[in-house]
């Protein structure tokens, strides 16, 4: 039964002429799939809203050729022909009973439509805000009224596609906080100089939006009440003072911040509701329902949120992602089944790269309409099989879960005294503390299920694993980190590299084994591992030099929105920073490396030298394994397979998604189909 302090949270809420269901509201959020795989965006949000969600939004959608955003793949309704894509999605949404959000979009200075090659406007002919040598068109008065034209003819197609709320997005650098902005504003127009000149665009987009679908539509005002690092109190005072100017124009009001990677934040910099502090005066300027993120998990933070006025809406993009039954789980008084987000942001990854979503906690994320799969749903077993998993890190927790869940008999055994694998030890590293939850939700679910037996300090060999029966054995023995060198800058092993040296890897350092005096990071894998074994090194008082072949520290972390966060980090702790280099040798004192530019070398003194370049299989026991098959031919002996980290390594969402499919496809004939619908 639910828990009736949670009440509140599935309270019906009015928004204009259209009412929500209940409180959970998933804002705009980015798929990677946009205008380019309409099928998948449409399943995806019709699994938010079969998993609860009262409100569930499109991303942001473009509304003219002028705003095109490819590489990464946004939304359009460019012309009628996308209306009928964007009616699957608000099909699916309205199926469950939610409400269907679009957020209207365009880019002005930030972009340079590499696609359409039309010429970008915006308030001024700024420089391009994504780095592309592109400057728009100075908007001119024939300029902007063709913007409103464009902006209304886009609302008319989302009420035809039968969106209940349609947006007015007025902030993260696109052309409307160009307008609003006095640093941006140079005009000397009607449209420039006081504040109510500069806020004339927004206020007659939302009264134009108003009038175009108002009447079965809401209209919601996206806005930003805090700036991004370094803004004058001035301007961020203006925030307010425009807010209060506008508070009773849209119907509701979906605030954040500009500085979009403070906002979804990743864990290890930004925790839950930490937007608060710039939300707490909102709600006492408008009567507007409010909505805002935080990366919500807990319904106690949510309800409290709710009950002190911050919000009236639980906005959700990544919670809704983790899990899109959330709200559900609530529902039903199964919040301790909620599948936390962990604040990784591989969500976010798909928006760079330009490729679908994907999800560390949650592998049927991005999967919906592709592979069929429902993060709550799985087939029953198809078989009386009994399935030994040996390795529980995130792909051997995650296969004892899916198939615990199908109802297959499971042996889980782990070599430690504890589950998780590499998930247990990268959240010991600094900050990283969030990531635990990949571990905690899996043991969770599996310590439900009887079907489910979990071996700790069993270090399997191939005798052992045969003597066990099992029908099915999948090895998830996981990786561990090279300590020769190997990696991006060096296919192969460095001979110049001192056996007898102080030489350790990651992995020493999250057993614990700091060394001592100077020390020599070098990051060939430029994701996040090298930051952190730098700032675990540091913080434990000893002087570090982090080297890197990039032109910049943890260039992957551009990716998940982190890597200004991290060389700031690394700046203020004091660590060096030698950028462009790769290493050449290491004997012990002395640390050679060399310009990837000049070839010109450089030493540096160092105790130890510590090495994130590349990870190597623990396949030993697969290999054996295989071995020992290809000796007797053992038809009647069990299957093998290997998944994770063990098969390839890479990221912690490929070892739950591996962990994942295994299960999920185990005595199917999806396994041998092996085709998703690649459209
Ligand atoms: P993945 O990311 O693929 O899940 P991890 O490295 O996180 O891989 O986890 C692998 C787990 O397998 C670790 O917890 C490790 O202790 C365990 N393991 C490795 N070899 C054996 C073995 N022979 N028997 C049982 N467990 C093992
Ligand atoms: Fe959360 Fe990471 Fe999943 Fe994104 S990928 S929703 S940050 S767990």
């Amino acid at each position: 039964m639910r828990n009736p302090q949670h009440d509140v949270l599935f309270e019906p809420v009015r928004i204009g002429p259209v009412t929500a269901k209940n409180r959970f509201y998933q804002v705009p959020h980015c798929t990677g799939l946009g205008w380019l795989r309409p099928k998948m965006a449409a399943a995806l949000r019709g699994m938010k809203a079969e998993g609860g969600w009262g409100v569930v939004c499109t991303e942001w959608c473009s509304i003219h050729p002028a705003s095109d955003d490819l590489p990464h793949p946004n939304a359009a309704l460019w012309h009628d022909d996308h209306i009928k894509d964007q009616a699957l999605m608000t099909q699916a949404v309205h199926d469950h009973g939610a409400l269907a959000g679009v957020e209207l979009w365009f880019g002005g200075a930030r972009s340079a439509n590499h696609y359409t090659r039309e010429t970008a406007v915006d308030v001024a002919s700024i420089p391009n805000l994504a780095g592309h040598p592109y400057q728009p068109r100075s908007m001119d008065k024939s300029d902007i009224r063709e913007f409103r034209r464009w902006h209304r003819e886009a609302a008319l197609r989302a009420k035809e596609a039968d969106f209940d709320i349609v947006y007015v997005y007025a902030t993260h650098g696109y052309l409307l906080s160009h307008f609003l902005s006095a640093e941006t504003n140079t005009r000397t127009d009607e449209y420039g100089g006081s504040l109510e000149n500069r806020t004339r665009l927004l206020r007659e987009l939302i009264e134009d939006t108003k009038e175009t679908v108002g009447d079965r539509c809401a209209v919601a005002v996206r806005y930003s009440v805090g700036g991004d690092d370094g803004e004058t109190p001035e301007l961020t005072a203006e925030r307010r003072d425009r807010l209060e100017m506008l508070a009773e124009l849209p119907d509701l009001w979906d605030i954040n911040i500009n500085n979009y990677y403070q906002e979804m934040g990743v864990s290890r910099f930004f925790k839950e509701g930490s937007l608060e502090e710039y939300m707490s005066f909102v709600k006492s300027v408008t009567t507007k329902p409010v909505v805002t993120v935080g990366r919500f998990t807990s319904p106690e933070t949510m309800t409290s949120q709710v009950r002190r006025g911050i919000v009236d809406f639980i906005g959700a993009a990544r919670p809704s992602i983790a899990d899109p039954f959330l709200p559900n789980k609530i529902l039903e008084g199964h919040a301790d089944d909620i599948r936390e987000c962990i604040g990784c942001n591989i969500c976010y990854t798909g928006d760079g790269l330009g490729t679908p979503i994907r999800c560390t906690q949650n592998p049927t994320m991005g999967e919906e309409y592709r592979r069929n799969w429902h993060p709550e749903v799985v087939a029953t077993r198809g078989s009386d099989a009994e399935v030994l998993i040996v390795g529980a890190g995130p792909a051997g927790m995650e296969a004892a879960r899916m198939l615990g869940q199908r109802g297959y008999r499971v042996m889980l055994a782990e070599a430690t005294r504890e589950l998780g694998g590499r998930v247990a030890r990268e959240a010991a590293l600094p900050g990283l503390g969030e990531w635990i939850r990949v571990r905690d939700y899996r043991q969770q679910q599996i310590q439900k299920m009887a079907e489910v037996q979990v071996f700790l300090e069993s270090e399997l060999t191939a005798d052992d694993v045969l003597a066990t029966g099992a029908d099915h054995v999948a090895i998830a023995t996981g990786a561990h980190w090279r300590a020769d060198g190997f990696g991006r800058s060096h296919p192969y092993p460095l001979e110049t590299l001192n056996p007898a040296a102080n030489i350790l890897t990651p992995d020493d350092i999250m057993a614990g084994q700091l060394p001592s005096g100077p020390v020599v990071v070098y990051d060939d894998d430029s994701f996040y591992m090298g930051g952190l074994v730098a700032e675990k090194i540091i913080l434990a008082g000893q002087k570090v030099t982090l080297v890197t072949p990039e032109d910049v520290v943890s260039d992957w972390c551009d990716y998940t929105s982190e890597r200004f966060y991290v060389q700031k980090r690394l700046l203020e702790l004091g660590v060096t920073l030698q950028t462009g280099h790769q290493l050449i040798s290491y004997e012990g004192q002395e640390v050679r490396i060399a310009s990837g530019y000049t070839d010109q070398e450089q030493t540096l003194g160092a105790n130890a030298l510590v090495l994130v370049t590349a990870r190597r299989p623990n396949d030993a026991l697969y290999q054996a394994l295989t071995e020992r098959f290809n000796e007797t031919s053992a038809s009647n002996g069990p299957t093998l397979h290997r998944i994770g980290d063990c098969d390839a390594p890479a990221i912690i969402a490929a070892a739950v998604y591996a962990g994942h499919r295994f299960a999920r496809e185990l005595d199917t004939d999806a396994g041998e189909r092996g085709q998703p619908r690649y459209e």
